[in-house]
């Protein structure tokens, strides 16, 4: 017989979640955590805050962030209750979620149960802080959020975010420091490129002496860092000193990881539009693979290099066959150990033919991030 489940509260809560999060972030269903709304700049050339829907930034405030954490916990309770009424000890897992669905059908709709359901299933450790660009909100505030966060779920072991190198770089070391003892374990920057004149080129607002800056004090701080970079922004014209000045840049870090996100002009954007009036020209599947060789060639790290995105090199075998160049799983290559094998691969790629390549063109007509 089917249990008469008494939570139909459940139904009824939501706390607020912004639109995006990074893929690594994914893998392990972080709890999202909305800090701010949207992208304090809005003006990268390639991005413009489309995936923000190029909407207003605003700081939320302390209280309403506190307050969507307690309505995150409440639905973290009523599940374990569930759980325990069932039998299972406050472990979740597809039996809970079947019934509480079944029982309350509207929580099959709802982002925010979803999302903490998800998170319980895969063992509530970890949190990433949206938006865009989390530590532009005070220390002190910020702190008290992720202190908070703390408190009300104990199993948290990791607390991330994005963050903008500019940001950073106007923070003072004893900022990151208090922010880490606080349980900040990772933030994620858009280096993009380490070239001075790209870096221009596409209003990133920070330069490559900025970024250099703001990663080594993350990376003395103790909190993990990760670096986007993004092979082909400069297309045919810049590649060579994007490619240089990239690594340049990552061997000063020296960050934890490295992801590539190859460049795909997406619309509404500056460098779309660029790509249209043929003001841009784009790089061929195998001035990707050579652009990247070069770069990976000259870096001299202790990190780790990914290519997590689907964007990153793939050809076709036959029909229905798909092969990623390089693994595309979230840790990557452990560096310099496994340069040689992804440098292999690049040399491999090179002697595949370009038809057989996922295009940039491809990825337009996707319209992906
Ligand atoms: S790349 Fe980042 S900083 Fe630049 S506009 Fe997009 S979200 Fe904002």
């Amino acid at each position: 017989m089917d249990m008469i489940v008494d939570h139909n509260k459940l139904a009824g809560l939501s706390f607020e979640m912004g639109a995006i999060r990074p893929p690594s972030e994914g893998g392990s269903f972080s709890l999202l955590i909305r800090v701010t709304r949207n992208c304090p700049w809005n003006q990268c050339t390639f991005c413009y805050g489309i995936p923000y829907n190029h909407e207003k930034f605003n700081l939320r405030s302390v209280d309403d962030v506190k307050a969507d954490i307690d309505i995150a916990k409440t639905i973290h309770d009523e599940i374990k209750k569930v759980s325990r009424e069932m039998g299972y000890s406050g472990a979740v897992n597809n039996v809970i979620g079947a019934r509480l669905t079944r029982s309350i059908p509207q929580l099959g709709y709802s982002h925010s149960f979803i999302s903490v359901f998800n998170w319980l299933y895969s063992g509530a450790r970890t949190v990433f802080l949206q938006d865009a660009d989390s530590l532009i909100v005070p220390t002190p505030q910020l702190v008290n959020i992720i202190e908070y966060l703390k408190e009300k779920f104990p199993t948290i072991n990791r607390i991330t975010s994005y963050a903008r190198a500019k940001t950073i770089f106007k923070k003072k070391e004893k900022d990151l420091e208090e922010l880490r003892n606080a349980g900040l374990s990772r933030v994620h920057i858009g280096l993009e490129t380490g070239d001075d004149e790209l870096l221009w080129k596409v209003k990133k607002g920070v330069t490559s002496e900025e970024h250099i800056i703001a990663g080594k004090m993350v990376m003395k701080t103790g909190i993990e860092l990760s670096e986007y970079v993004m092979p082909g922004l400069g297309g045919k014209a810049l590649s060579r000193q994007h490619a240089e000045n990239t690594a340049r840049v990552l061997n000063e870090i020296d960050p934890d990881f490295i992801r590539s996100r190859p460049f795909t002009p997406m619309p509404d954007t500056p460098l779309f539009d660029d790509y249209e009036q043929n003001k841009l020209e784009l790089l061929s599947p195998h001035g990707y693979l050579t652009e990247i060789k070069m770069m990976v060639e000259k870096l001299d790290i202790t990190g780790r290099v990914c290519f997590d995105h689907f964007r990153n090199p793939s050809y076709r075998g036959g029909p229905g066959d798909l092969t990623h160049l390089l693994k595309q799983d979230y840790d990557g290559y452990k560096f310099p150990e496994e340069k040689e094998i992804v440098l292999d691969s690049l040399e491999k790629g090179l002697t595949i033919s370009e038809e057989r390549f996922l295009q940039t063109e491809d990825f337009i007509r996707l319209g992906s991030l």
